[in-house]
């Protein structure tokens, strides 16, 4: 059984089309302070669950996506848009 990944301007595609990209993180504003970025830059959650994770379409259409995996089981529940996010 092949492991599926829905882009979404492609549709679902094998997994090895794709590159994870890291945590998904909401960029702190440009004028926010210090903390802030270094924990943007250098920290990350490594969460147990439900994950959004940054995904490229590499072997596609090129274009960045962002894909709620579950780290515990690897299903991927939702991709989407940036645009789309609800945070
Ligand atoms: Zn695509």
């Amino acid at each position: 059984m092949s492991f599926l990944v829905k882009c979404p301007n492609c549709g679902e595609r094998d997994a090895y089309e794709f590159r994870f990209g890291g945590e998904y993180h909401k960029r702190p504003s440009p004028a926010a302070p210090d903390n802030e970025w270094v924990d943007y830059v250098f920290n990350r959650t490594n969460m147990n669950g439900l994950q959004k994770e940054w995904c490229y379409h590499r072997e596609g259409c090129g274009k960045w996506f962002v894909a709620e995996r579950d780290t515990t089981s690897n299903i991927v529940k939702a991709t989407y848009w940036t645009g789309d996010l609800n945070q």
